[in-house]
């Protein structure tokens, strides 16, 4: 039993010594309990705030435990008459070769014979696919006729929330670095306009924003932060909802402080909405069932970059502050 555990806090960006591989015996099945034999594993930007010891959602990963991650796999063995050994389970688990999971947490049955890859539990219809879905629409209400500006757009929650965003009639400005992922953004995923950050400052963003918005952003769906968000707050159209779902570009970062340009959410009347996909874990049939729709009609595409191997997980992490990931970063263990 491989586990991949968390050894030292990061400090700005992690380093391979803030983590160490070891092997364990694999675990029985505590009363009622059941150890899952984790095949695919989600690499989240999120784990990154969850190495930190800083007040969050959750409490941070004790040091000495494997990293936490979302994972699904096959029950390996089972003290719980709900869960049998061969079946497959998602749950939110550690970057370990076998993990115990407690029922009743987040441990719940898939069927992969459904879909063309397990993996597909941790993009399409797991937590890429609705914090898109609810993201957008609760969070963000979009109109039809208006304006979304996406961050962090050709990402795998990013590039979900712009054809999420057609579908529901909108027009959709997307943000990502680099020609590549600009290109993709309108060929792959339809966006209207795209615009590339890198290189750029705040204040040119911001033009580059306004010439694709002339209007302004009705919804931002923020995913990045720093200054990319900067430049997008010179951009909002008058009561502007601001989906804030994540701050990539600050999780590495060891300056605490930020945000020049608040007064603009002042003057045009904005709403930041603070979101977090567990929140809506009571509706995550009706938003998977939506997005498994989508996908059947083709209306909409997700891209898995799926590595390969447990002793590279620290490569493969990394690469989603490197921008290397192409659609939503996986990594294959079994
Ligand atoms: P992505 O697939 O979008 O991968 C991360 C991308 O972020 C990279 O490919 C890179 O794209 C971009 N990025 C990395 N560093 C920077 C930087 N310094 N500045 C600008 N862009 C950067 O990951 P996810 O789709 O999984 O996650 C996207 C966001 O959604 C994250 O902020 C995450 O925390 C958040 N999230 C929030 C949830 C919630 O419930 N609130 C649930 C799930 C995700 P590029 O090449 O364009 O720079």
């Amino acid at each position: 039993n491989r586990r991949f555990l968390l050894v030292r806090r990061p400090q700005g960006t992690p380093v391979p010594e803030d983590f160490e591989l070891v092997s364990a015996d694999i675990p029985a099945p505590p009363s009622g309990g059941i150890v899952v034999r984790n095949h695919y594993v989600s690499l989240d930007p999120a784990q990154r705030g969850w190495m930190d010891d800083a007040p969050s959602y959750m409490p941070p990963i004790p040091l000495g435990d494997p990293v936490r991650a979302t994972t699904v796999g096959i029950v390996h063995a089972s003290d719980n008459p709900d869960f049998t050994p061969g079946q497959w389970v998602m749950g939110l688990n550690a970057i370990e070769d076998y993990s115990v999971a407690m029922p009743g947490g987040f441990t719940m049955p898939v069927d992969v014979a459904a879909v063309a890859s397990p993996s597909n539990f941790l993009s399409a219809l797991g937590a890429v696919g609705l914090t898109a879905y609810f993201g957008l629409l609760e969070a963000g209400k979009p109109q039809p006729g208006e304006t979304i500006l996406v961050s962090g757009a050709a990402g795998a929650v990013g590039s979900a929330v712009g054809q999420i965003g057609k579908i529901v009639g909108c027009r959709v400005v997307g943000i990502a670095g680099g020609p590549d992922k600009c290109r993709r953004l309108i060929e792959d995923y339809g966006f209207d306009a795209a615009i590339d950050y890198k290189g750029k400052d705040v204040e040119t963003l911001a033009a580059e924003i306004a010439k694709a918005a002339p209007d302004g952003a009705n919804v931002v769906f923020e995913n990045v932060g720093g200054m990319v968000m900067e430049a997008e707050l010179f951009n909002l159209a008058l009561h502007a909802r601001i989906v804030l779902c994540g701050l990539i570009s600050e999780y590495n970062s060891e300056e605490k402080i930020g945000m020049r340009n608040l007064w603009q959410v002042l003057a045009r009347r904005a709403v930041v909405h603070g979101f977090l996909i567990a929140d809506y874990a009571d509706r995550f049939a009706e938003g998977g069932a939506k997005m498994a729709q989508w996908l059947a009609e083709g209306k909409m595409r997700i891209d898995e970059d799926v590595q390969e191997g447990l002793e590279n997980a620290y490569d493969a992490f990394m690469r989603l502050f490197s921008g290397a990931n192409t659609g939503k970063l996986v990594l294959k263990i079994a």
